[in-house]
């Protein structure tokens, strides 16, 4: 098979909603990173999206939708406070948890009896949607265990000859996935931080939210597969005064021992590392967050063998860089 990155004009979006009804899988963007989609109502087509992607089959997806509507063909017995979350974040980078809906397949949420959500705001993704008609049911559209895509490109260097349509919405906006809030509970949990900040939805909820950590249930597979890893070796520093030295120190003693490191920095940084090769990362941590995948990728295609990633404070979206570089790292700090 062929595969082709396909604009974003109507034609190009009417023809990928038309595999998607055929039962086919295609990739489109979001502003988050691009996802592996398909009509999550057809068992068979979610079933391909596993084997496309080569993802564990006990690792579920999440629903996009367009309208709260849609929300209510997947999920079931919303709680007020969903309905608060959904009225102020959606559409946004945020996957409310929620009981499912018994006609939606098993394999889409891998047997759990709750479902993600998520409406996505990137324009070119609500077209296709609402082009498809149906719910989409997608994971991010990488093979597993590599860095997200957040360009077209870099879901056809993953699956080139796996599927027929990449849809090309450009760079995504926000670069980092969304952010899981379940509320099929008791009590808000956050299960992975992302694109919208624990911060805001604590606001929002108007009251703490319990950070579930580690991975010890089947609540959010994401948390217990190797993930976002590029060739290279990832090594990260937390975030302190010292730490812009300490990398430096760590780059130098890596390039004696042979290595090709490069260091991911913030611009107002540059400096401290004078002549070593460095990728900026922009002037602001939502430039880094947008960066990061993006970054992990070059630096393989780059040839560079260990990357040194400065850390950030965990406020805002600090949060869900932290995670991701504490994943592709396999928790390697400096
Ligand atoms: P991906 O888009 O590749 O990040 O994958 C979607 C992620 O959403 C999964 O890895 C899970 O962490 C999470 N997820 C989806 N549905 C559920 C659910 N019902 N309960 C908990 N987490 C979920
Ligand atoms: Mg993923």
């Amino acid at each position: 098979m062929q595969t082709l990155i396909l604009d974003s004009k109507e034609e190009n979006i009417a023809k990928c909603a038309r595999y998607i009804a055929r039962g086919g899988v295609v990739a489109f963007p979001t502003e988050t990173v691009y996802g592996l989609g398909a009509d999550a109502f057809n068992a068979d087509a979610v079933k391909e999206i596993f084997r496309v992607k080569g993802r564990p089959s006990d690792n579920p997806l999440i629903v996009h939708v367009c309208s709260a509507r849609g929300i209510r063909e997947v999920a079931e017995n919303i709680s007020p406070l969903a309905e608060k979350l959904i009225s102020e974040f959606m559409p946004g980078a945020l996957t409310l948890v929620l009981k499912k809906k018994k006609g939606l397949p098993d394999c889409v949420t891998a047997g759990l009896d709750t479902v993600g959500v998520r409406m996505p705001s990137n324009s070119v993704c609500r077209e296709f949607l609402r082009a498809c008609g149906v719910p989409i049911c997608a994971p991010s559209a990488n093979t597993s265990t590599k860095p997200s895509p957040t360009c077209a490109q870099h879901v056809y260097d993953d699956l080139y000859g796996k599927i027929p349509y990449v849809l090309d919405g450009g760079e995504c906006e926000i670069g980092l996935e969304s952010t899981i809030l379940d509320v099929s509970g008791a009590a808000p949990r956050l299960l992975r931080a992302g694109g919208i900040s624990k911060e805001a939805l604590e606001k929002a909820c108007g009251c703490s939210i319990e950070v579930v950590a580690g991975n010890t249930v089947a609540l959010c597979p994401g948390m217990k597969y190797k993930h976002y890893s590029p060739k290279a070796e990832v090594l990260f520093s937390a975030y302190y005064g010292g730490m812009s030295e300490r990398i430096a120190e760590v780059y130098d003693t890596l390039v004696l021992s042979g290595k090709r490191p490069v260091i991911l920095c913030a611009d107002f940084n540059a400096e401290k590392y004078g002549e070593r090769k460095m990728y900026k990362m922009g002037a602001d941590y939502r430039a880094y967050a947008r960066l990061l995948f993006a970054s992990l990728r070059r630096a393989d295609a780059e040839n560079y063998d260990t990357v040194l990633a400065e850390g950030v404070p965990s406020d805002g979206i600090g949060a869900a860089i932290i995670n991701r570089l504490v994943k592709s790292s396999g928790g390697k700090i400096i």
